[in-house]
């Protein structure tokens, strides 16, 4: 018998003429996510092998939980025979390890051509067990313990408990995407739901300094990093607001502020997007979370931009996105209070139903077009990567 650690891919095995590009995909950023570890991996169309050093099987489990495109994992125990009595033997050896008092043998057989079915075969191992292991009895509702028996081709696998992925699709089987990026809440959580998705992310955040501090770019590099972890690396665009900030507040109505201010955030982000063969632009914008959230808002502002623009938080409630956040370890830097360039120019009223006409009469008043082309040619890019840093280390 080998020890393996054996994957399931779940959704993916719905994509019936693609699963080679996405099995390659997954087995690349799983190799990715191990490259420090010493790992061979072995796939076909239904399964994952991944076999490693004994003292490595946990350390290997837990970085397998930052991959998308894996439904379910487990531990098992590769037999090179599909034949009952070796079969037999295997789970023999394995059970004497084991304590419990009830049991049930579940059976998959992949082989078809496989002389007993699947519920023969649950009969056969199941009375073997009990034959040879004291004071045991089978309850096939709620056992101590599931005997899990795969049958396959050539090989058969035992295996006992199962392993929740974060499923989706591989991160880069569905391009790439630009994350718009705030130190806020909602936005890394956009981006999370957006990888999870098969999409890899670039992202643009938007500084205004003096206005805005180092540490709320730094936080941004924070947040980066911990998405990079599902991501590989992720490109930070760091794009200078400030002229355009400022330009806005002093020529136009202040109500108009935020809805202006964030056209100017589409145009530039879209621009970008078109340079880095980026097909969408992510954000995390949820309907009427604040004033520039509205439905009209939302019309307002996307209708600068061609480029489809995916909101995957339009439909949750803030308590949702926040439970979600500290699932994935965002929350706590997320809260921590550096302004944004968002909430230092907020006015005390901004438009709720801001009015098309109205934005692109005031915007005539600014020469925006040569302020967005100057703040693209000048913007900072960073290449972040989950090194084991802490937030303190990199302030
Ligand atoms: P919060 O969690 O406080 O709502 P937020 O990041 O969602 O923070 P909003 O003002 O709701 O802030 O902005 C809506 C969306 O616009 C953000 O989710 C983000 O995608 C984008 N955004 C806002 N400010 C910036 C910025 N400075 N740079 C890049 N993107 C931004
Ligand atoms: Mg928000």
């Amino acid at each position: 018998m080998k020890k393996k650690i054996i994957i399931k891919y779940g959704e993916l095995t719905t994509k019936k003429e693609n699963i080679g590009l996405f099995l390659k995909m997954l087995k690349k950023n799983i190799s990715f996510t191990l490259k420090e570890e010493e790992v061979e991996i072995l796939y076909d169309s239904g399964r994952m092998f991944l076999s490693c050093e004994e003292n490595q099987f946990e350390k290997v489990l837990n970085k397998l939980k930052t991959v998308f495109g894996i439904h379910e994992m487990f531990i098992g125990y590769e037999i090179d025979s599909i034949e009952m009595e070796n079969i037999k033997q295997s789970i023999k050896e394995l059970i004497q390890k084991k304590n419990f008092h009830t049991f049930k043998i579940e059976t998959k057989r992949s082989n078809k051509k496989y002389e007993l079915t699947s519920p023969e075969i649950n009969q056969e191992l199941g009375a073997y067990v009990l034959k040879n292991k004291e004071d045991v009895k089978v309850d096939v509702h709620n056992p101590d313990i599931i005997i899990h028996v795969e049958i396959r081709l050539q090989k058969s696998y035992l295996y006992f408990e199962k392993e929740k992925g974060l499923g989706g699709y591989p991160v880069g089987t569905l391009g790439k995407g630009l994350l718009m990026l705030s130190g806020g809440i909602d936005s890394p959580m956009a981006g999370y739901l957006t990888m999870k998705r098969g999409v890899k992310l670039e992202a643009i955040y938007f500084e205004s300094p003096p206005h805005t501090s180092m540490e709320a770019k730094k936080k941004v590099e924070e947040l980066a990093r911990k998405l990079s972890l599902y991501n590989q690396e992720i490109k930070l665009h760091v794009v200078k607001f400030t002229d355009i900030q400022e330009a806005i507040y002093k020529n136009i109505p202040h109500e108009y502020l935020v809805t202006i201010m964030r056209r100017m955030m589409y145009r530039i982000a879209e621009k970008i997007s078109r340079q880095e063969n980026c097909k969408i632009i992510v954000n995390g914008e949820s309907i009427g979370q604040v004033a520039s959230q509205t439905l009209t808002s939302i019309n307002a502002i996307n209708s600068v931009v061609k480029i489809p623009v995916i909101r995957p938080l339009a439909c949750f409630d803030k308590l949702e996105i926040i439970a979600l956040a500290k699932k994935v370890g965002t929350y706590e830097t997320s809260i921590l209070p550096y302004e944004d360039c968002c909430t230092i120019f907020v006015p005390l009223h901004p438009v709720i139903n801001p009015d098309i006409g109205k934005c692109e009469e005031y915007e005539t008043l600014i020469p925006y077009e040569k302020l967005i082309q100057e703040s693209i040619k000048n913007h900072e890019i960073i290449k972040i990567t989950n090194q084991e840093k802490k937030f303190e280390d990199i302030l």
